[in-house]
């Protein structure tokens, strides 16, 4: 009796019917693979239309809504409106193109739940496995530790932190920045990434303790003058601390001379990271790998899941070449958390090298796309969209109307249209239009950027499904529609 009527009043999230939920279920997988099958027939982006906008406005629901209809309000108002980068000719800022089997990780990551903070379950050991993966696929030692974060930006601050902590002369988790007897100073190139301002603005050491090295007409870090800054920081009075070399920057794909920098600093007695969150990858490319030689000797590394594994969003990865120094960072106890000999919690805990405490089970999606194909698959695609930039570039030269405006070094492509002599700011104009008119037309999509202090279009190129003649179609819509815009 009792029984019978807490059944009565209590609640659950789970289906009255499950039988329901397998159709529903089933009817989604369907749709999903159709929308990825179909993607190169679509525009790359609509506008969503303001009217579809204002469902976004709707206040929160008290009441329930079959899922059936939940899912039938997606199909209309989300579905057809995205970012568009899982298309062949989505080319902004930078960023992976997804893949199936890592759409189908993220459901299954979901479906088994569990919280990557640590314990002993499958789950975590997949985690500790994939980052041993990717220290195995940059030439990391067996020593070196790792972990999954939500993207480039948070596993540089990793290694920033580690570098920091390292360096600080202090136990900087104990007494705070404001014991650091030299204050620390970080060198990067004027190329280097804003997530680098974050970090060193987080940490506590100020936008000013992050040095900009010139970079020459290649955008690659100038070695000779971060080495004058270094030596005219220590008779200031300054510590330096690390240097960020980037393995493809973002503007124009310029690695930095990765050997030498590192020898530098072990010279200098410096703190080696490399942001590789672009090109570290490239370290498994057959053709392209000897460009980021010098890597493998990295104090630390970030590198980005997302982009050039496609998995889909979010994954990055830190690795750290003296794990005790990167645990050491990070690790800590409290009476909740203690490790524990025998059952669930009976592993180490994996929050102990990462800010967050709660951590998605970001493994899987790696870890079933990379079993799927294959390291090498991988190897090549990354070869084959640097070829694809060097294709443009050639397409680029042919010609007049179209002008380099960086040197190419993988697979990043900075052009812009200059149908005759104008002035500068006539040609941001006229090229910012034209990547406009190519946006929302649906045509493709490329961002814009200033690289030594000139207006351009930039297309990078990571994108399993771009083909060739892709780009043959850019050129002929840049050409197009610039036409027009002259034309007025
Ligand atoms: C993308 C990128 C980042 C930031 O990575 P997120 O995954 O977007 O957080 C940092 N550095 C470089 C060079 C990048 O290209």
């Amino acid at each position: 009796m009792e029984n019978q009527k807490s059944a009565l009043t209590e609640e659950t999230l789970d289906p009255a019917e499950w039988g329901d939920l397998q159709g529903l279920a089933r009817q989604i997988v369907d749709d999903a693979i159709a929308h990825v099958r179909d993607v190169r027939d679509r525009p790359v982006w609509t506008e969503m239309p303001a009217d579809k906008k204002s469902v976004y406005a709707a206040p929160v629901p008290n009441g329930p809504m079959p899922l059936s209809d939940v899912y039938g309000e997606l199909c209309e108002n989300l579905m057809p409106y995205p970012m568009g980068n899982i298309h062949p000719r989505f080319w902004m800022w930078y960023m992976g193109s997804g893949s199936y089997s890592g759409a189908l990780a993220e459901f299954i990551a979901a479906i088994d739940g569990s919280n990557l903070g640590g314990g002993n379950n499958a789950a975590a050991f997949m985690d500790t496995q994939v980052v041993n993966w990717l220290k195995q696929m940059m030439g990391f030692p067996d020593t070196a530790s790792g972990t999954l974060v939500s993207g480039g930006s948070m596993a540089n601050i990793i290694g920033l932190t580690t570098a920091r902590n390292a360096k600080a002369g202090v136990d900087v988790r104990a007494e705070g920045v404001a014991a650091i007897p030299r204050p620390l100073r970080f060198y990067g190139s004027d190329q280097v990434h804003s997530c680098h301002q974050k970090a060193v603005e987080l940490l506590g050491l100020g936008n000013k303790a992050l040095r900009r090295v010139p970079t020459g007409p290649d955008f690659r870090m100038d070695v000779a003058a971060l080495r004058a800054m270094i030596i005219e920081d220590r008779k200031a009075g300054f510590c330096p601390a690390a240097v960020i070399a980037t393995a493809g920057t973002v503007n124009t794909g310029a690695i930095d001379d990765l050997a030498a920098i590192g020898a530098l600093c072990r010279d200098e007695d410096l703190w080696f990271h490399v942001d590789g969150c672009i090109g570290a990858l490239i370290a498994i490319a057959p053709e392209n790998g000897h460009l980021v030689a010098g890597l493998e000797g990295a104090d630390s590394v970030a590198l980005d899941p997302h982009k050039w594994l496609h998995v889909p969003f979010e994954a990055g990865c830190a690795l750290v070449r003296d794990g005790g120094l990167h645990r050491d960072t990070f690790a800590v106890h409290p009476e909740y958390l203690e490790e524990k000999p025998r059952g669930i919690a009976a592993n180490e805990y994996l929050h102990d090298y990462n800010l967050q405490t709660s951590r998605a089970f970001r493994a899987l999606k790696v870890w079933m796309t990379l079993k799927e194909h294959g390291v090498d698959k991988f190897g090549r695609l990354i070869d084959q969209n640097i070829a694809q930039a060097t294709y443009l570039e050639g397409l680029i030269a042919e010609v007049p109307e179209l002008e380099m405006m960086a040197p190419r070094e993988i697979n990043i492509v900075c052009f812009r249209y200059c149908p005759s002599d104008m002035p500068e700011a006539e040609l941001r104009a006229l090229n910012s239009e034209v990547m406009l008119r190519m946006q929302e037309e649906g045509i493709a999509a490329l961002s814009d950027t200033t690289v030594g202090g000139r207006h351009c279009l930039r297309v990078a190129i990571c994108n399993h499904r771009t083909r060739r003649a892709d780009l043959d179609l850019l050129v002929r819509e840049t050409l197009r529609i610039g036409a027009e815009v002259v034309q007025g």
